[in-house]
């Protein structure tokens, strides 16, 4: 099975996010500090995007949504739903695994203050797209937050104004279809605009468009 195209651990393309990298290497040696690769087997039926690796979770860790809040909200839920397997235990050597489904971040870096800029979206596109080229059983993608939403549109030449962020909405795109859920982040389960069973419902939602019951 082909594998995606994945960026090297000094990927140069966006100097924003290479300076942030390299002020994170001298301040946290002992961090992953890189480009933070998709998780989960290449035979997923179901892709997640995420928006991007957060300064003390995936980018410390090494793994998408690994150590930070989301994580233990998406890992709890995936777990729940049978999408996981394993323990997570907020670090790479825990004994998660990912079943039937693959994590993988619109933007592979870091960026300052959680928010990359339009053009270093569009720069590591190219590595989505990548994923959406070589997995070659996927049928779902669940996309976390409207700047992942978007991205997939992009990546699958979609338009934004036909297919509207909403949460728990899904789309038909070609051979995939897309369902998008608030961003698990703190910040939204804090002020309650997603809740845990709200965000249950959404994943047991992605995995029976999977085929997955
Ligand atoms: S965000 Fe993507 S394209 Fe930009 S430097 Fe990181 S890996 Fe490279």
């Amino acid at each position: 099975m082909n594998t995606p195209l994945a960026p090297p651990h000094d990927c140069p393309l966006c100097p924003r996010l290479v300076a942030f990298r390299e002020a994170n290497r001298a301040k946290y040696p002992d961090w992953f500090n890189g480009p933070v690769p998709s998780f989960g087997p290449l035979t997923a039926r179901l892709l997640i995007a995420g928006l991007a690796p957060g300064l003390q979770g995936a980018n410390r860790t090494g793994r998408p949504f690994t150590g930070d809040w989301a994580g233990d909200l998406l890992y709890a839920t995936l777990l729940k739903a049978g999408l996981a397997k394993g323990v997570y235990d907020e670090r790479i050597d825990d004994t998660l695994e990912l079943v039937n489904c693959r994590i993988a971040n619109s933007v592979r870096c870091v960026p300052p203050q959680n928010k990359p800029e339009p053009s270093e979206i569009k720069t590591c596109r190219q590595f989505l797209i990548s994923e959406l080229d070589t997995l070659p059983n996927v049928k779902v993608i669940l996309a976390l937050g409207k700047i992942a939403h978007d991205s997939v549109l992009k990546t699958l030449d979609a338009k934004i104004s036909a297919h509207p962020f909403k949460h728990g909405v899904a789309y038909d795109i070609g051979r995939f279809t897309l369902i998008s859920s608030y961003h698990c982040s703190r910040y939204n389960t804090n002020t309650g605009v997603l809740t845990t069973s709200m965000f249950e419902n959404v994943v047991s939602k992605a995995k029976a468009l999977a085929g997955l019951e």
